[in-house]
């Protein structure tokens, strides 16, 4: 499934302007924000390069060399430890 990114453009929210990321079917109505409930608007650019944590060494060389690294949080759920892409990744499953 490709990954979206949306924006809140809800005046009043918390999350206002900021960007978030959806995993989900073409076909999926647009996501709704996390924050206020709104509809949030899709943006067609590449999703961003998330967040500015630190990362290990080994972990930033991953990064360098441009592989994207993610570790298994639970069923279904990933979160990146390394490289571009969402921060974290949810896939329900089929
Ligand atoms: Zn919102």
């Amino acid at each position: 499934m490709p990954i979206y990114e949306y924006r809140c453009e809800q005046p009043g929210c918390g999350r206002h302007g900021e960007r978030f990321e959806k995993l989900q079917r073409m076909a999926d109505p647009d996501a709704p924000c996390p924050a206020c409930g709104h509809p949030a608007v899709r943006l067609l650019s590449a999703p961003s390069v998330a967040m500015g944590q630190a990362h290990t060494l080994k972990e930033k060389h991953f990064s360098e060399r441009g592989f994207t690294q993610y570790k298994r949080l639970g069923k279904g759920v990933y979160e990146k430890t390394a490289g571009k892409g969402p921060a974290i990744i949810s896939d329900p499953g089929d």
